[in-house]
């Protein structure tokens, strides 16, 4: 824009700003993403897994159908957009922890709706006896895993982007046309700040249901092949083929990032149960999911200022849910597209004073 002026400047680049700033993009805006740098954030430090089949229920992942093609389909051409790798096809290993989930899987596993996910040959996966013990048997399905700090990494190179720490109490002026941030004149201004946009005086209102999860990092004696492991926990593939991200917990109403013993001896205690492969911890780290409503994004206005924008709530799926999301929320400051009731803000809390 010739007067240097944003439509949108993103507060925020995880995964919630980071798929919004592209996807704005992508719709002709002129976005201006910040963020404050910190060492550890959720995003930072997920596993990215892309998971249809999930949690001790093996229920289809909510609205999968309607989430995962879109991701796909985004992580692809923004891969094709930056020239970096960072969104993979896995195969994810689930073996059962007792002969009830085995019953439990006897019952669905010839549907068709769980049988489109599942990788040949069924119903025992070809595990590596000296990998992980499967007294219990398991399925293989067919999954994804974003490669989210490489994500980031790739889009900041390419997005326009700032590194600023926002105090919004501070640096923001509304103004008629829109806002002033630090001299920067923009349309909108939209957080995207995770569990920290409970610090921001505009939206401390909106409810959350944080949950701390500790992850960690380990290093196996030999090389193993890029396939994910669930087993009450997941063992996720990174670059290098020795080294693996092993989580998570729940620390529900934990709001600090602080990696604890007891985290971590919950993590061994599940990963020994059937992880045969000697391996040492080389990383651990916490941060806190932001959890509003589980898995249901909340995006939106400000009900008071039309130049505020509001997108979060990403819960434990960032990874699956962010592109369909983003989708809605840009064709609503676009073109002004209705946003559905159960993703308003507006629609969906009251503002407290
Ligand atoms: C241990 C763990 C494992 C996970 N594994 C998975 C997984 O396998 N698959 C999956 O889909 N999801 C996973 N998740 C969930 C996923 O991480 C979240 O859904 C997602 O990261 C939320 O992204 P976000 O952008 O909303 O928030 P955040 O990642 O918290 O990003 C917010 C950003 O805003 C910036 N910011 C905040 N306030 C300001 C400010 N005032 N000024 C400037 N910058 C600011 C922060 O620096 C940060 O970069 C996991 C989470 C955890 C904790």
């Amino acid at each position: 824009m010739a007067d240097g002026r944003f439509d949108v400047i993103v507060v925020g680049q995880g995964l919630a700003g980071t798929t919004l700033a592209w996807t704005l993009t992508e719709a002709g805006q002129r976005v201006l993403v910040v963020d404050a740098e910190p060492a550890v954030t959720s995003s930072k430090i997920a596993a990215g897994l892309i998971t249809p089949i999930t949690g001790k229920r093996l229920a289809l992942s909510w609205q999968g159908d309607m989430f995962l093609p879109v991701a796909q389909a985004f992580y692809r051409a923004i891969e094709a957009r930056t020239g970096r790798r960072f969104f993979h096809d896995r195969s994810t290993v689930r073996l059962f922890q007792s002969a009830e989930e085995t019953s439990h899987w006897a019952q669905r596993c010839d549907q068709p709706a769980f049988q489109a996910h599942l990788v040949d040959p069924q119903p025992v996966p070809a595990i590596d006896p000296g990998v992980a013990e499967a007294p219990f048997g398991g399925f293989e399905m067919a999954s994804a895993q974003l490669d989210v700090a490489g994500y980031l990494d790739a889009s900041r190179a390419v997005l326009e982007y700032a590194p600023m720490q926002l105090d919004w109490a501070r640096d923001v002026m509304l103004t008629a046309g829109g806002v002033e941030v630090q001299g920067i004149k923009a349309r909108r201004l939209v957080s995207c700040e995770g569990f920290a946009a409970t610090r921001n005086p505009y939206f401390s209102w909106v409810p959350f249901n944080p949950a701390k999860g500790d992850i960690l990092t380990i290093r196996v004696d030999r090389p193993l092949p890029r396939v994910c492991l669930q087993c009450g926990i997941w063992v996720a593939p990174t670059g290098d083929p020795r080294v693996f991200a092993v989580g998570s917990t729940y620390g529900w109403g934990a709001t600090d990032e602080v990696p604890t013993t007891a985290a971590r001896a919950e993590i061994e205690g599940k990963l020994l149960a059937f992880f045969r492969v000697p391996y040492e911890v080389i990383g651990h780290r916490a941060a806190v999911r932001p959890i509003i409503r589980q898995s249901k994004a909340l995006v939106g206005l400000h009900p008071l200022h039309e130049q505020l924008g509001y997108f979060n709530g990403l819960g434990s799926k960032g990874a699956s849910i962010a592109p369909w999301f983003a989708r809605l929320f840009a064709a609503h400051l676009v073109d002004a597209a209705p946003l559905p009731q159960t993703v308003d803000l507006r629609a969906n809390y009251t503002m407290r004073a």
